[in-house]
């Protein structure tokens, strides 16, 4: 089941509709051009997860795209208001994916914005143990390191609506024996998974660091990532940012694909080849990342 709720000139805080019905234009320039952002946060465990990051993220995202948004007070109130008539008809404190959509909206008529909560099957909200990881491809995301300095036009690090690339990447994966992919610039760095961050750690004497790529690569700065980093802080592990190469992914004791539905999965295989997964480590990971806040 899923609730959709319409930020309007009139009704600011939101106002229900129905999602089985047509709701946009077709003329809206979410369609026609995927030009707008969007956010896809988490309530479990009787709370929206990283709620301040995902709307400093939103204002962040329209900003690149020079788009005018809601205040983040009216889309706090529009979940609510969503959350609210989902848990009616799914039951008290039900696991959902809330997505804020901000469009541009017919031309010269202002933009569109909605929130759509929907549930969340288990099995897509359950992190991966080890022994169940994903098999990933690296994909040549078409770009060097240094390009998102460079054009800022590329909106690298926005969340935009503009995700066929991104669903191509994993349509590519699947036909290709596997289950996800991670994108790696044309001068061989790492970058992000098609809809989640990369984190790798790494065990020695002096103890476990937990990596992930840096942000100037043009990657989107991820909130499962920041939480996976305060778990790792608290566990006494050291914390640290790329450039991270295919290499350090292979010789890695754990790498995982993190996203905010997702949460936390170990990836068992590169381009067919076995990486271990440490299931310490992995527990760690999973468990902090399931109470954080
Ligand atoms: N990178 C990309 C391209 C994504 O689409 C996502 C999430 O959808 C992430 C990273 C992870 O972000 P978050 O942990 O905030 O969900």
């Amino acid at each position: 089941m899923s609730v959709a709720v319409f930020l309007t000139p009139q009704h600011p805080d939101g106002v229900e509709v129905d999602p089985t019905r047509p709701q946009l234009l077709v003329t809206d320039q979410a369609a026609t051009r995927g030009d707008g952002v969007f956010e896809t946060l988490l309530f479990r465990h009787g709370r929206i997860r990283e709620e301040e990051a995902h709307l400093r993220r939103l204002a962040g995202s329209a900003l690149a795209l020079d788009l005018e948004l809601p205040e983040a007070s009216h889309w706090r109130a529009a979940m609510q208001l969503a959350l609210g008539r989902f848990h009616e008809g799914a039951g008290e404190g039900a696991e959902a994916s809330i997505r804020l959509t901000a469009s541009r909206g017919v031309p010269s008529e202002g933009g569109t914005f909605w929130v759509l909560v929907s549930g969340v099957s288990r099995s897509a909200a359950t992190s991966h143990g080890p022994e169940d990881g994903l098999r990933v491809v690296l994909l040549d995301r078409g770009y060097d390191a240094a390009a998102a300095d460079r054009a800022p036009w590329l909106l690298a690090g926005a969340k935009t609506l503009s995700y066929a690339i991104n669903m191509a990447a994993q349509r590519w994966a699947q036909a290709h024996d596997a289950d996800d992919a991670i994108f790696v610039t044309s001068d061989g760095r790492v970058l992000e998974g098609p809809t989640s961050s990369v984190l790798i750690a790494r065990r020695t004497d002096a103890g476990v660091t937990l990596l992930t790529p840096e942000l100037e690569t043009g990657i989107l700065a991820g909130t499962t990532q920041a939480a996976a980093f305060e778990v790792a802080g608290e566990a006494g592990w050291s914390l640290g940012y790329g450039p991270l190469t295919p290499a350090d992914l292979l010789a890695a004791d754990g790498v995982w694909l993190v996203s905010s539905v997702r949460l936390a999965a170990a990836v068992t295989s590169i381009d067919g080849v076995s990486v271990p997964c440490d299931p310490e480590l992995h527990r760690v990971l999973v468990e902090g990342l399931d109470a954080a806040l």
